[in-house]
């Protein structure tokens, strides 16, 4: 709890209970829509609407405390996870995992270095990687 007081307050934001319970749901979901944060928050708080939930996971956003995460349905969604990085994911059962490659980044980078595409410039690159996690892990997150 003092954890996540302190950083709220380090990103300028007024630290308040709905604050910190919408930062302790992402913290346990790490990738989540902004519904399903929802719905988690509103039974722990019935009385927090979803509406304040979207707001909040949006000013969490801003100071980058969490990230907007492109969900493969189109969903908004948000990850724990501010910096940049890529995801392995198995579309069999929903599980998104981080994956950090400083390497494979590098690797793309200078790809369209050699190969770039006519009136477009790389800023970021987050990676996609489809597939099947074993199933002994699967249940493990
Ligand atoms: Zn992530």
């Amino acid at each position: 709890m003092e954890r996540i007081k302190q950083l709220l307050q380090g990103k300028g934001l007024k630290v308040t209970t709905q604050r910190i319970i919408v930062y302790q749901v992402m913290e346990r979901f790490r990738h989540a829509t902004a519904d399903g944060v929802a719905k988690e928050v509103r039974a722990i708080v019935p009385t927090i609407t979803v509406a304040t939930v979207y707001h909040i996971l949006e000013s969490l956003c801003q100071v980058g405390l969490i990230s907007r995460l492109d969900t493969r349905d189109g969903k908004i969604g948000y990850d724990i996870t501010a910096k940049t990085h890529h995801h392995l994911f198995d579309g069999r059962v929903g599980r998104i995992e981080d994956y950090n490659d400083a390497g494979l980044t590098q690797v793309v980078r200078e790809y369209f270095a050699t190969h770039p595409v006519s009136g477009f410039s790389v800023d970021n690159i987050t990676i996609w990687i489809d597939g099947k996690f074993d199933e002994k892990n699967s249940s493990e997150t």
